[in-house]
């Protein structure tokens, strides 16, 4: 396996009337192709500005003022490395040393995005077959011209739905048989019942669930190295919220495409994830395999987000798949345990130079308050917690490079 996508010390602020809120800190993580990767955390913790940052959606107040985000992409380092040699090193590209409209233009072809709300994804005045048709045709342009930014940026566009489309496509019947056929195909790909009628129907003509299934397709549509998906199974009644994971199983190890997974809920997480990071007051806390994190955690808040969630505990990491599904079938299993005190201000001011989770910490010492944890580098393979509990360790000898927690197995 190797990395695809490689983000380092990334920091989004925002800068409120109130001060500069930091909404993501210093995050490191690497997420290695083909792999499901989670990120869980309370709402609030930065796991949406995250997956922003990573797409290229962050508007004003925000702004990524540090850190870099690496992809690794032979093809588009060759397209681009004349006109933006500085963003290239090896086979990675660097996204942030990028001109704004060449990293739009990967939105759809390298990165597609699904969230929770799938009406914003639709044009209602068009039919779904014509909307996702319209998306391999731009798709198409976009990838037969690969250094055309204009070509690009309007399949970008696209894959952001229809709040820029109604702008960028006029309002037009299939633009040729096989985008049409094209459509239908994404369709039944994603589990929509006859999908030759279906095509012809108008969003509003589908339900929930249909729609998010078409979300799906239309992110699809681009054939994306990653696919982003922002709670995608929130808003939907656990039955079909359990579909839809399945759904994303199937098309995750058909297509062997590599999905970053938000969630609250820890039963999506050990349903669908290979490796999960846990976030708190804009930070990774702790980061590792399913099994690191769910029967080795470190981190006094992953300890605190698992209390209340027994069935997720012990062996839920390596239980198999049917058991899991129930699981993630009840939601309650998967809800987060309420920990004791209040989340953080994000306000720089207010955050201090301490451990933002000393304040609800069970295990919280005095060196928590002197200092921030340090967060260890490691690979992506690695288990690693930013908390003085795990550094107290790698002092008392372990090798950093060895890494603690892989010493213990
Ligand atoms: Fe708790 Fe201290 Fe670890 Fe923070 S650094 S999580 S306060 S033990
Ligand atoms: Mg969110």
């Amino acid at each position: 396996t190797e990395e695809i996508l490689r983000v380092s010390d990334l920091s989004t602020r925002y800068f409120t009337q109130e001060g500069q809120v930091n909404a993501v800190s210093s995050l490191d993580l690497g997420i290695e192709r083909g792999e499901v990767f989670g990120i869980v955390g309370e709402s609030g913790s930065g796991k949406s500005v995250t997956a922003r940052s990573v797409m290229n959606l962050i508007d004003p107040p925000g702004e990524i003022t540090d850190g870099e985000i690496r992809y690794r992409n032979p093809d588009l380092v060759e397209a681009i490395a004349d006109d933006h040699p500085d963003a290239i090193d090896g086979e990675f590209v660097k996204l942030l040393e990028l001109p704004d409209d060449v990293r739009r233009s990967l939105r759809g072809t390298s990165f597609s995005m699904i969230f929770q709300d799938p009406e914003s994804s639709f044009n209602p005045t068009l039919t779904v077959g014509e909307q996702l048709a319209e998306a391999v045709e731009v798709q198409r342009r976009a990838s037969a011209n690969p250094r055309s930014t204009r070509a690009r940026t309007e399949s970008a566009e696209y894959s952001l739905g229809s709040l820029l489309l109604s702008k960028v496509l006029p309002s037009r019947r299939y633009v040729s048989e096989e985008s049409r056929d094209r459509a239908i195909e994404l369709l039944e790909l994603v589990g929509i019942p006859d999908p030759v009628e279906r095509a012809d129907e108008y969003p509003h003509e589908y339900s929930g669930g249909m729609l998010q299934r078409a979300m799906i397709a239309q992110a699809l549509a681009g054939e994306p190295d990653v696919l982003i998906a922002d709670e995608p199974t929130t808003a939907l009644d656990v039955t079909i919220q359990a579909q839809i994971l399945d759904l994303l199983d199937e098309l995750q190890a058909e297509t062997e495409m590599t999905i970053l997974l938000i969630t609250h809920n820890l039963g999506v997480i050990a349903r669908m994830c290979d490796r999960v990071g846990v976030m708190y007051a804009g930070e990774i806390v702790e980061r590792g395999t399913l099994a690191d994190v769910f029967d080795e955690q470190v981190h006094p808040y992953t300890a605190g987000l698992l209390g209340s969630v027994p069935d997720l505990e012990g062996d839920a990491a390596r239980r198999d798949a049917e058991s899991r599904a129930a699981e993630s079938r009840d939601d309650a299993a998967g809800r987060l345990q309420p920990i004791p005190g209040n989340v953080p201000s994000l306000l720089d001011h207010e955050m201090g130079d301490r451990c933002h989770f000393a304040d609800r910490c069970p295990k919280a010492m005095t060196a928590c308050l002197e200092h921030p944890p340090e967060y260890p580098a490691g690979g992506s393979d690695d288990h690693r917690a930013r908390c003085v509990l795990a550094e107290t360790e790698y002092d008392e000898g372990a090798a950093l490079s060895d890494g603690y927690f892989d010493e213990r197995e």
